[in-house]
């Protein structure tokens, strides 16, 4: 059996970056919003179903936009899953707002729409609705609470590029969504983001935040006489050599996703014997079909058994890691955030989480490979 590694993660190129870079050097301008910009911007626009896409340098610049949009100040609390990037939690402090965490659901470790009700205060401002591995949260039932408590319904769908939710795309549904393209994603380009605004009202704005709080777009399209500083803002926007690259990405984005799809599935085919067995949970998308194979993990039956595993694979050079530690308890999440209740799904799922190999130019033979030591692994006499 061949001994290469299979890493947790590969970023993967397409073939079309470097000659879009060129492309790029050659146009003149290589500083930001030019035509690559644009083109990014038209296709999102238009394969996703959004009246306005904006580029960033990351999806912590596009949620620390939409947490300036969503105005929050000092005090105001934002609803949020502990079982979550740093990003989503950070882009509300740097406002001086608190993150309120809220558990998550046991099938689709997404956050608990039944408990958010309870966690609304005075102070609530706005709900972030996480996509767990690229799998929608139940955005009919959060777009109903917030609608009904005049909050911000915000999108963390850094994972989900090009995921649906029925027929729209997860980024589109709440009033703002925030995308990543760094490398560890499907869709890359180094480090990238989007901040896509869904609700129309909030499109000006989002444009002056974005060009550093001036009103240069306006002037750019001769709607305004003279170029000035006119709220808050910052420099979010990532170099054209950025959007050349990403843009050869996004042409191949539904191909990108449909051969991740072949490999998870792959994987959940090989492995459903072994969780018939009670060795581990797979993933519980519905319809055994996930929605754009970002994450392929499996929950262990204990902590214990988890780092045993990780261990026995990479000896095989197959390296799988585990996700996340939760924000609810990190040294950041005492000073900053608070919860509400005990957590107890997140804390359970946080111990017996595995992620297993995916990148995009993975190989059915990997997959297989895998697989195969994973049963290795339960072959073995082992004590739960
Ligand atoms: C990757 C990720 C982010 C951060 O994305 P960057 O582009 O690296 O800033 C934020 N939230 C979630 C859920 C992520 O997975």
């Amino acid at each position: 059996m061949s001994n290469q590694v299979i890493p947790f993660n590969k970023p993967f190129v397409v073939g079309k970056e470097l000659f879009y870079i060129a492309q790029a050097v050659m146009n003149g301008g290589i500083a930001g919003d030019g035509q690559f910009t644009q083109s990014c911007q038209q296709w999102l626009e238009d394969n996703l179903g959004c009246p306005k896409a904006l580029l960033a340098h990351s999806c912590t610049a596009a949620l620390e936009m939409a947490a300036i949009l969503a105005d929050v100040g000092p005090g105001d609390e934002v609803i949020m899953p502990s079982f979550t990037f740093v990003s989503t939690a950070n882009a509300f402090v740097l406002r001086g707002a608190v993150p309120v965490f809220v558990d998550i659901r046991p099938d689709s470790l997404n956050l608990d729409e039944r408990l958010v009700e309870a966690a609304i205060t005075e102070k609530t401002k706005a709900v972030v609705a996480v996509h767990y591995a690229g799998q929608p949260c139940d955005m009919e039932a959060l777009l109903r609470i917030c609608n009904n408590h005049g909050l911000m319904l915000i999108e963390d769908a850094a994972q989900a590029i090009l995921a649906r939710e029925k027929t729209r795309a997860l980024g589109t549904i709440g009033h703002l969504g925030c995308l990543s393209f760094h490398e560890t994603k499907n869709v890359i380009s180094g480090e990238g983001g989007a901040l896509l605004i869904n609700d129309p009202k909030l499109i000006e704005r989002a444009e002056i935040i974005w060009q550093k709080g001036t009103n240069r777009k306006a002037f750019a399209r001769g709607e305004v006489s003279k170029y000035t500083w006119v709220d808050v803002g910052s420099s979010f926007l990532p170099s054209e050599l950025t959007a050349a690259f990403l843009y050869a990405q996004l042409e191949q984005g539904e191909s990108i996703n449909a051969h991740r799809r072949a490999l998870y599935e792959a994987y959940y085919n090989q492995l459903q014997a072994l969780e018939a067995d009670g060795c581990f949970q797979l993933p519980r998308t519905p319809g055994g079909r996930p929605a754009n194979a970002h994450i392929f993990y499996l929950l262990m039956r204990n902590n214990h058994e988890r780092s045993e595993l990780i261990q026995f694979l990479r000896e095989r050079d197959i390296h799988a890691v585990f996700h996340y530690v939760p924000l609810h308890d990190s040294p950041a999440g005492l000073r900053y955030s608070r919860s509400v209740g005990e957590l107890p799904v997140t804390c359970d799922v946080a111990q017996r989480l595995v992620r297993l190999p995916l990148y995009s130019d993975m190989t059915a033979r990997q997959v297989a490979r895998v697989c195969t030591a994973i049963a290795q692994f339960f072959a073995e006499p082992r004590a739960v």
